[in-house]
């Protein structure tokens, strides 16, 4: 049953969040260890204020740039992010132009069903994930199916909320990877090429706006196409980001 939640409750939003994250564990969308990585991501979210900052705002306008210097970009979903945010990534996914894939931790054929299903309620055309024909090296079981036009054979892939092991097995594999991770200790954080330490509907909201922005200003487009991935991250030091996204957290710790 829902809980009533009165709007001017100073923390509606997250409690509003926490009931649709519920939901979804009845549904069969979202595993139930995924409300404890939700936790987790709250608590960190609090750290930050539970607005985005400065440092989010730098690399969600990397993440952009580089999603769109790639050739074959793929949003990667699981549970969790198609529960949060499955119109807002359909929204980005049309505007950059990218594949959509789901690709779970707890795989069932089922779920994957599932999700496919809402993400396409939700206005995708395409998404793939229930005819996987290759496996991700080094990932054991269950974990490493995908598609080889998806998140196989792509050159930049955005993986939300994901555990350390596939991101560094995506990074094996030679793929340039963002995440949206509020953890900033997180392995998933610390492999990634780009790493956005902010909530995830705020940020692939933010990204859209960047692309967006991006591809209004004249020849920026063709700029960052012609010069490609690589050179849309060499000003990027990833390690510098973390450590500047965990200033902006003590700095909240320190204030209260
Ligand atoms: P790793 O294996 O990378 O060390 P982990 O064990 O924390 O990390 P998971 O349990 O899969 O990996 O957690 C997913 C991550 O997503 C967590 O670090 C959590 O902070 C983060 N997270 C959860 N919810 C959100 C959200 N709404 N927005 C952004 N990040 C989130």
């Amino acid at each position: 049953m829902a809980t009533n939640i009165p709007a001017d409750h100073p923390r509606a939003r997250s409690l509003q969040t926490r009931e649709r994250m519920k939901a979804a564990v009845e549904e069969g969308l979202v595993h139930m260890t995924g409300l404890i990585a939700h936790g987790r991501g709250e608590a960190f979210d609090y750290l930050l204020g539970e607005k985005t900052g400065p440092v989010a705002t730098a690399a969600t306008r990397k993440a952009a740039a580089v999603l769109l210097a790639a050739e074959r970009p793929v949003l990667s979903l699981n549970g969790n992010v198609v529960a949060l945010a499955a119109p807002e990534l359909v929204t980005l996914a049309k505007a950059i132009p990218a594949t959509l894939e789901v690709n779970l931790f707890h795989h069932t054929p089922e779920r994957v069903r599932k999700l496919i299903q809402v993400v396409q309620d939700a206005g995708a055309d395409r998404v793939l994930g229930d005819a996987p024909d290759m496996r991700i090296p080094g990932l054991a079981s269950d974990r490493g199916p995908c598609h080889s036009d998806g998140i196989g054979g792509a050159d930049v892939i955005l993986v939300p909320l994901e555990d350390g092991d596939r991101c560094e097995a995506l990074k094996k594999m030679g793929k340039t990877v963002i995440t949206i991770d509020l953890n900033p200790l997180s392995r998933t954080a610390k492999t990634a090429d780009v790493t956005i330490c902010d909530e995830l509907t705020r940020t692939v909201e933010h990204i859209t706006t960047a692309v967006l922005e991006t591809k209004a200003e004249s020849g920026h487009l063709d700029r960052l196409r012609t010069a490609g991935v690589a050179a849309a991250l060499l000003d990027w030091d990833n390690q510098a980001n973390l450590r500047a996204a965990r200033d902006e957290m003590i700095a909240v710790l320190r204030e209260g």
